[in-house]
């Protein structure tokens, strides 16, 4: 059977933020043959497409040393510092080339509007990104896409499978063409993966695409993997769909069991400002003693603060 081929410079896998970005800084920088595949849509099926879009950018205002203790202190002192240093410090460029291509945050009056980070006591969050019609991840995987669209090639339903390797160097992949199950080929100088985590997320929230599948490649072709307890975020049950829960939370909402009475002062010195697994655990006990499900997230007492 005759193997479709192609042949490229940069073969990247994944099309979600990382993957898109990669694709616009490699044809900058003048790689010219770039391909992008992904097993689902291009750009479009990721949870990029999927998320809020709230990101975190550290503006030359900011504080970065008390930004990056609070990255630090929040990943246990594990996190490779010089790693969140470079994401911290490049931020702002990242931001003003979001906004440059037509991203807009919100704003309160002329600055932008930004919110508090879970358990980063000084780290704030760029919200609600839009570009025309549309909102969150979606708007900015759109943008993305359309900008990675300028010279780089690209292909959806392609399932990479395996790494190709010759004399310890990575020179391609073997995939699956998921519309006609046909294998392809794809030869290259180099391969970047930009396939996600794996996590509870690829059970809620349809991120089915997040499978983990770019540790596999890489572990299968002798790489060391580490900083693996940084794989899942805000560990806890697929059941509570947590999003939004960090910022109402922090603004004086309080988690109720199924009788209306607060609980989390019981299982935490932090309350109910305390992490997601934390809060999951907590709630796991409360069910153990008959007082849930269901739990309810009350605002009534941070509205009456707040509006009066
Ligand atoms: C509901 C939800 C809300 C979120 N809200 C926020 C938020 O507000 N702020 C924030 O900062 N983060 C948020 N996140 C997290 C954020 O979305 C992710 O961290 C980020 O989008 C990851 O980008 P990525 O490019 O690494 O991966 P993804 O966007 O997941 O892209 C990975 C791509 O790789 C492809 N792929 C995987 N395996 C293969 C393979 N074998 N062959 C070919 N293609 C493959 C997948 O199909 C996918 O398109 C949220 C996540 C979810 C699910």
């Amino acid at each position: 059977m005759e193997i479709e081929r192609h042949d490229s410079d940069l073969l990247i896998v994944g099309s979600g933020y990382a993957g898109l970005w990669a694709a616009i800084a490699a044809r900058e920088a003048g790689v010219e043959r770039v391909a992008i595949v992904d097993k689902a849509s291009i750009g479009m099926s990721s949870q990029s497409r999927l998320c809020a879009g709230a990101t975190i950018h550290c503006l030359p205002e900011d504080d970065l040393d008390r930004w990056l203790r609070d990255f630090v202190e929040a990943n246990g002192f594990l996190s490779r510092q010089p790693l969140v240093a470079e994401i911290l410090e490049t931020s702002h460029r990242r931001l003003r080339r979001l906004e440059e291509w037509g991203i807009a945050y919100a704003k309160l009056g002329d600055r932008p509007l930004r919110l508090p980070s879970r358990g980063l006591p000084h780290v704030l969050m760029m919200v609600r990104p839009t570009f025309r019609d549309r909102v969150g991840g979606s708007a900015v995987a759109g943008v993305l896409r359309r900008r990675a669209a300028i010279g780089a090639r690209r292909r959806a339903r392609v399932f990479v499978t395996d790494l190709l390797q010759r004399r310890g160097q990575v020179v391609g992949a073997i995939a699956i063409d998921r519309v006609t199950g046909a294998p392809l080929l794809f030869r290259a100088r180099a391969v970047l993966l930009a396939t996600a985590d794996c996590s509870f997320r690829g059970h809620y929230a349809c991120t089915y695409a997040t499978t983990g599948d770019g540790y596999r490649l890489a572990f299968e072709q002798g790489v060391r993997l580490s900083n693996m307890e940084f794989l899942c975020m805000n560990t806890g049950s697929p059941h509570f769909g947590f999003e939004g829960t960090g910022i109402a939370l922090k603004w004086g909402g309080r988690l109720l069991d199924a009788r209306g009475e607060p609980f989390m002062a019981r299982h935490h010195p932090d309350g109910d400002a305390a992490e997601i697994h934390e809060l999951v655990a907590a709630m796991a006990r409360e069910v153990e003693q008959g007082h849930g499900p269901p739990f309810y997230l009350d605002m009534g007492e941070a509205w009456r603060e707040r509006v009066g």
